[in-house]
């Protein structure tokens, strides 16, 4: 049993620790699975607790399903975007950021219409030139003004990001390049408007499950790092003439904007802290165009322009559950940026969350092996709120993301192979426990069984013997004199004169022995059928003589010789004088086997009676036969005590129990002749 629960025991420990490295592992190698999990987590945080700061300062204008209505489908000829930059332009917003790239010149262009048609411009008898194009109208507008356009970054074909852009980036301290995004390819706009504004990279990428949570603020092309849409935006709208990076352990530390810094970690990739309603002011790209807004809406503001029109914008989801546009998620980014509450997840946390696995860990197994399941189950507890409590604070006070998936799920695994193996094991040692005294009941009911078996079988062979043997010890002495009386009689029959005479007292003893085996059979027959005997006054040396008389007509007295030294004294006792005869013939029949067992040529059977001090009658019977050990003295009267072949062992019990019935006692002594003596007390008759 306790070999078992040790087993079970250590067998646990290896799987907890098995589970500790396999967690741990899975810490380190931190394969997409796991990616996944920590950042739906990170999700919760959110859902949770969603980002309620919210800056004034941006101004969404929306090129959306009203305006395409109104304006015609997308994309637009350029001099109604040129006419939409203007009205913005003419109410001085702080910037001009334009989440769209302009990758190639507008075709609608009258000028390449003439140009891509020389048959028409013939015909017109008009030159290209006479003729306005709309990249330039555009790019007239946007001149001097603070303008981004978008940039897409990919892979493709070698394309250099534009010279304006890139020199405006100045590196402190080591090299991040290898720690940033990294692509070999970058979509630019014409050169006409690249050279009137600025551009920062635009593209959104979502993860594999479709929700964007993190943004690059810096990108690697072809080792060329330039900057994010929102980071050239800030940089405009702070009139920074560089972006100034310190970098420390070839990490980025901060983004320098002129006043503004913009502290960063993790590898400038941070996450985004969505706000549930983004409350953003809108207005619709053809409300701008046809003035009905107010005229100082955008004046100081960071005015984001993109498409949000169903069908043509990007939409992504977001870990608060909204579905945001391209603009949207640019719009919140930037207010992250704005107010500071953009989240992060310093690169240190891995060690951190590394060691706290270690911790739940080693605590788990150290529980496990020293304590019992309320321990466990306490310790789970604890480390559960623990983490809860201590990432949560980690994420409100400090917009931090500590990952508390996998110190969950590895309290959890553990707490769960400890108490369940606890439990199998305790099952385990009940049902073995029930097993074997389950066992131990069947045993003891067979042993129980085997002996009532014994005992009936015993019971019933003695009571039948018992009943047998009183009828034949009994009738054996009449029977022996009747035949004995019987043969005298015919040998007197058989002499020639009969004396007719000598016969009859022959015959009276036939009777009277008769009349004996008769009231043998009554005493035994009413004894059977109403348990009870009847008591009557007897002449106890007048039994005994007669008993010696039928002892030695039946032949039984030839061997050894039976004496006898009767008080004459003694007056009558109280007894059955069938029972009194069964235990005189018991008690002589085994001082006769007694004598049997050794050789000896004075051996002898002495009957004597008297009145004893207590005054009663006492018989004794001595023998001159081995005597008895002190063993044999104490089973002696027991039922069933046996030393012979033939034995029942029931004689002397029997003769106790019809002594002790009439108010006697029956016990055994040593005599001085070797042999054993045999006495018994009956009550006087009064
Ligand atoms: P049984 O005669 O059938 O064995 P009893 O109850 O009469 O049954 O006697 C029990 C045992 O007591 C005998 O087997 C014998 O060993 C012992 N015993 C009885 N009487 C004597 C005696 N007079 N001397 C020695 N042993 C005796």
């Amino acid at each position: 049993m306790l070999t078992f629960a040790t087993k079970a025991f250590s067998k646990t420990t290896t799987i907890l620790v098995a589970v500790f490295l396999c967690v741990i592992i899975l810490k380190i190698s931190d394969p997409w699975a796991i990616r996944i999990l920590r950042h739906n987590t990170f999700d919760i945080f959110q859902k949770i607790s969603p980002n309620q700061k919210e800056t004034q300062q941006i101004v969404l204008v929306e090129i959306d399903e009203k305006s395409l209505k109104a304006r015609g489908q997308w994309p637009w000829q350029r001099n109604i975007l040129a006419d939409l930059a203007d009205k913005i332009l003419q109410q001085s917003p702080q910037v001009l950021a334009i989440d769209i790239v302009f990758p190639e010149p507008d075709r609608t262009s009258p000028s390449l219409i003439l140009e891509n048609n020389p048959a028409l411009a013939q015909q017109l008898k008009f030159h290209r030139h006479d003729f306005p194009s709309y990249d330039k109208t555009f790019a007239d507008i946007l001149n001097g003004h603070p303008v981004i356009l978008g940039m897409a970054t990919g892979y493709g074909t070698d394309q250099r990001a534009p010279i304006e852009t890139t020199t405006s980036i100045k590196m402190y301290g080591g090299d991040i390049r290898s720690t940033l995004p990294r692509f070999n390819y970058v979509l630019r706009n014409i050169e006409q408007l690249e050279k009137v504004t600025t551009q920062g990279v635009n593209n959104l990428a979502p993860e594999r499950d479709g929700i964007i949570r993190q943004l690059p603020l810096l990108y690697n092309v072809n080792g060329t790092i330039i900057p994010s849409f929102e980071i050239e935006t800030l940089r405009i709208a702070n009139n920074a003439n560089e972006i100034e990076l310190t970098t420390e352990n070839n990490k980025l530390k901060s983004i320098r904007l002129n006043s503004f810094d913009l502290t960063m970690s993790n590898r400038g990739k941070p996450w985004i802290y969505f706000s549930k309603n983004s409350d953003y002011t809108k207005v619709s790209a053809n409300d701008t165009l046809t003035g009905a807004i107010d005229d100082t809406l955008f004046k100081d503001k960071i005015v984001i322009l993109g498409v949000t029109a169903l069908g043509i914008a990007d939409y992504s989801l977001t870990p608060v559950g909204s579905n945001l546009s391209g603009l949207a998620i640019h719009a919140q980014a930037l207010d992250n940026m704005l107010t500071d509450t953009l989240l992060t997840r310093p690169s240190s946390f891995f060690w951190i969350e590394l060691s706290y696995l270690f911790l739940i860990g080693i605590l788990f197994l150290v529980i496990h092996k020293r304590h019992g399941a309320l321990e466990v189950t306490v310790t789970f507890a604890a480390l559960c709120w623990t983490t809860i409590l201590l990432t949560s604070g980690i994420f409100a006070f400090r917009t931090e993301l500590f990952d508390p998936s996998l110190p969950l799920i590895l309290t959890l695994i553990m707490f769960m192979i400890s108490v369940s193996t606890g439990f199998v094991m305790e099952q385990t040692r009940r049902r073995e426990e029930a097993r074997i005294a389950a066992q131990k009941e069947r045993e003891k009911e067979a042993r129980i069984r085997k002996l009532q078996n014994e005992l009936l079988h015993t019971i019933g062979k003695s009571s039948v013997q018992k009943l047998s043997s009183s009828i034949a010890h009994e009738l054996n002495q009449p029977l022996a004199a009747i035949y004995n009386f019987a043969n005298a009689a015919r040998r007197i029959l058989d002499r020639d004169n009969i004396d007719l005479e000598t016969v009859k007292p022959v015959l009276e003893k036939i009777l009277k022995q008769a009349d004996r085996g008769n009231e043998i059979l009554r005493t035994i027959r009413d004894a059977a059928e109403t348990g009870k005997t009847n008591l009557s006054s007897l002449n106890i040396n007048k039994i005994i003589i007669e008993e010696i008389e039928l002892l030695n007509d039946s032949g039984f007295g030839r061997k050894v010789a039976i004496k006898t030294d009767l008080s004459s004294e003694i007056t009558d006792g109280t007894a059955n004088e069938i029972q009194l005869h069964q235990v005189l013939l018991n008690l002589i029949r085994n001082a006769k086997q007694a004598t049997e067992e050794i050789d000896r040529v004075d051996h002898e059977i002495m009957i004597s009676t008297c009145e004893n001090p207590k005054g009663m009658i006492e018989v004794a019977v001595s023998d001159t036969g081995p005597g008895l050990t002190e063993d044999q003295k104490k089973d002696l009267f027991k039922p069933f005590f046996t030393t012979k072949e033939q034995g029942t062992g029931l004689g002397l019990a029997i003769s106790r129990s019809i002594i002790e019935a009439w108010g006697g006692n029956l016990w055994v002594e040593d005599n001085n002749k070797g042999g054993a003596t045999f006495r018994f007390t009956l009550p006087l008759h009064h």
